[in-house]
């Protein structure tokens, strides 16, 4: 049978094109939604973990620990890709010192885009009352390089201890002329990690774990009278050289992030350098990081 076609009358081509505006928002509007119901949602991309720890012995330790493991190089930066529990976890061995620590920092904030930081690795002790084996939770993070001397003329020497702290960040004004940036800057280390931390602090028994202040420089202090100087003036627990300047690009960034140092050595009390204590401080850490995935899956 032949079909017949009508031509549609002035009322049909009004409601045709009444559907097809109809369509046309639908599509629209169905375009905007992140998950149509239609299709399957896509799975949520977990941000990793980054752990970085600046010699091979203080990195090494918690790479050889992930599962799936995948290097990757920037410069002399290390990454080791990897997984703990199924999460996606990174270690950076990041080289030591402050400006290895920040590109370190900054490159893998870049790159992968990470949850939280943890900056962990060995330390001197700036308080009597820590041995080596005791740990530091960085409630707090200081940069303590960052000083400005005092006006003296030549011949009237040089005065440490009348050094004043100099906050690089207080303004975008000089900090040699400006007084406000005459203050100490702390960088506070982020509540979710330090409770994570606080809440392993029983599976570290090779000394104890305390919150404190970690200080950072591209210095080794070995004069105990300058040790108690920081001790005193900035509240100093432990000294290295490298959590301040990772906090400090953690904060640019707006990415929790959290020091954790194991002392390797204490002038103040004559506790002698061991190097067995990186291998231990990874070891808390790891169950640091087990701890804070749990928390990030109940979520
Ligand atoms: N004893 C080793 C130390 C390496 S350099 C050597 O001579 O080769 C310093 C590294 O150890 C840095 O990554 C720093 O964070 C850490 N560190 C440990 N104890 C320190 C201390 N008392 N002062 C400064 N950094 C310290």
């Amino acid at each position: 049978m032949k079909a017949t076609f009508q031509k549609p009358t002035g009322q049909a081509r009004f409601f045709a094109l009444l559907a097809l505006i109809t369509v046309f928002f639908l599509s629209v509007l169905g375009g905007c939604n992140s998950s149509p119901q239609t299709e399957a949602a896509p799975e949520k991309k977990q941000r990793p973990i980054l752990i970085e720890g600046p010699m091979p012995i203080e990195a090494e330790k918690f790479a050889d620990r992930l599962k799936n493991v995948k290097e990757e190089k920037a410069g002399t930066f290390e990454f080791y890709l990897g997984t703990v529990d199924n999460y996606p976890v990174i270690v950076a061995k990041t080289g030591k010192g402050m400006e290895n620590t920040a590109a370190a920092t900054a490159v893998a904030i870049e790159r992968y885009n990470p949850i939280a930081i943890i900056n962990q690795g060995t330390s001197g002790g700036h308080d009597p009352d820590l041995h080596v084996f005791d740990i530091v939770l960085g409630e707090r993070t200081v940069n303590i390089g960052s000083l400005k001397t005092p006006h003296y003329q030549e011949g009237e020497g040089i005065h440490p201890k009348e050094w004043i702290p100099m906050d690089l960040m207080a303004s975008e004004g000089s900090a040699g002329e400006d007084p406000d940036a005459e203050n100490i800057r702390y960088f506070k280390g982020d509540k979710g990690l330090l409770a994570a931390a606080k809440a392993v602090k029983k599976e570290h028994e090779k000394g104890k774990v305390v919150e404190g202040t970690i200080g950072s420089a591209d210095v080794w202090n070995n004069e105990v009278d300058r040790i108690n100087w920081f001790h005193e003036n900035y509240g100093t627990s432990v000294e290295e050289m490298e959590g301040a300047a990772g906090a400090q690009i953690a904060k640019a960034y707006d990415v929790p992030y959290l020091g954790i140092r194991i002392l390797s050595n204490n002038k103040t009390n004559g506790g002698e350098y061991n190097p067995d204590t990186a291998a231990a401080n990874q070891e808390y850490v790891y169950e640091v990081v087990k701890k804070y995935i749990s928390k990030l899956k109940s979520e």
